[in-house]
């Protein structure tokens, strides 16, 4: 039996096609192509995925300047594979253990998340690191291993609010980045998520954030040699929505968007894509 068409090439008035709209900026992420990620963490069900999927798929050109992910809950993998079969957004696993295989009730590994069409894994978010008690050790390993299984891990840091108090946001993000390339994964990018930011409606300002992308940079310069730093993508999560967004692409060192609960929407989700667009075009 032939597949449903389940994301229709259908061209709606709110289409985004930006990769067709003039060029206006030269700054320097214009050399990296910026992404869009999506963390639906534990949330949906596979009917609310499916009609999640169709509203970004019917409002998706195939040939956005906007690398888009979603990292959809394990039980919702399979769903959201076959939703967007056809279109330019990639799958992406929400954590894996570092083994391959074997008796870890209730974890997934990086073959099983490759097998489910995931080309991508967060590693080291920080409600992982907070509920699970994930050290900076595990996450390198975690690193390591979803390279060695063909996936592309998008690594999370970010201080706590009492952290930035006792001005420890530099140590803290050194230390975890430190960690998390000590077992040298092939490829990697960032997520800058300050805590205190994640799902508080309290967003970074567009210059407290490219600071902080700046000393992850030049961090990964030191760690990584400076070729790797320059094309690495640092991403900054934490309360993005349709209305700050505009204002945190146009930094240097800002490569893109982790988003959790505007993700959740697709009006929401487009838009934010739409606005990483613009700045690539
Ligand atoms: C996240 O959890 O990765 C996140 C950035 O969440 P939110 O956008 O809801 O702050």
């Amino acid at each position: 039996m032939s597949q449903p068409e389940i994301c229709p090439q259908v061209r709606t008035s709110h289409r985004l096609r930006y990769n067709r709209q003039p060029k206006e900026k030269a700054l320097s992420n214009g050399s990296r192509r910026p992404v869009a990620a999506g963390n639906w963490k534990m949330n949906l069900l596979r009917r609310d995925a499916e009609a999640l999927c169709q509203g970004l798929c019917a409002g998706l050109d195939t040939e956005l300047a906007t690398d888009i992910v979603l990292f959809p809950t394990a039980t919702l993998l399979a769903t959201v594979a076959r939703q967007i079969q056809g279109s330019p957004i990639a799958l992406g696993g929400q954590d894996l253990h570092p083994d391959a295989s074997g008796a870890h009730t209730g974890d997934v590994s990086g073959p099983q998340l490759a097998d489910a069409g995931c080309g991508w894994v967060l590693c080291g978010h920080s409600e992982r690191r907070q509920d699970h008690g994930e050290s900076d050790v595990l996450i390198g390993s975690k690193a390591r291993a979803a390279t060695d299984h063909g996936l592309l891990p998008l690594i999370c840091v970010g201080e706590s609010r009492d952290e930035r108090r006792a001005e420890q946001t530099f140590a803290v993000l050194r230390r975890q980045l430190t960690a998390a390339l000590a077992e040298k994964p092939a490829s990697f990018e960032i997520a800058y998520e300050p805590i205190w930011a994640i799902g508080t409606g309290e967003v970074a300002t567009p210059e407290l954030a490219q600071r902080a992308h700046a000393f992850l940079r030049q961090t990964l310069t030191e760690l990584v040699g400076e070729e790797r730093a320059a094309t690495t993508r640092v991403l900054y999560g934490g309360s993005a929505n349709p209305s700050n967004v505009a204002d945190l692409i146009v930094q240097r060192d800002i490569d893109g968007f982790l988003v959790g609960g505007a993700s959740l929407d697709s009006g929401k989700f487009l838009d934010i894509i739409g606005a990483c667009a613009r700045h690539q075009s």
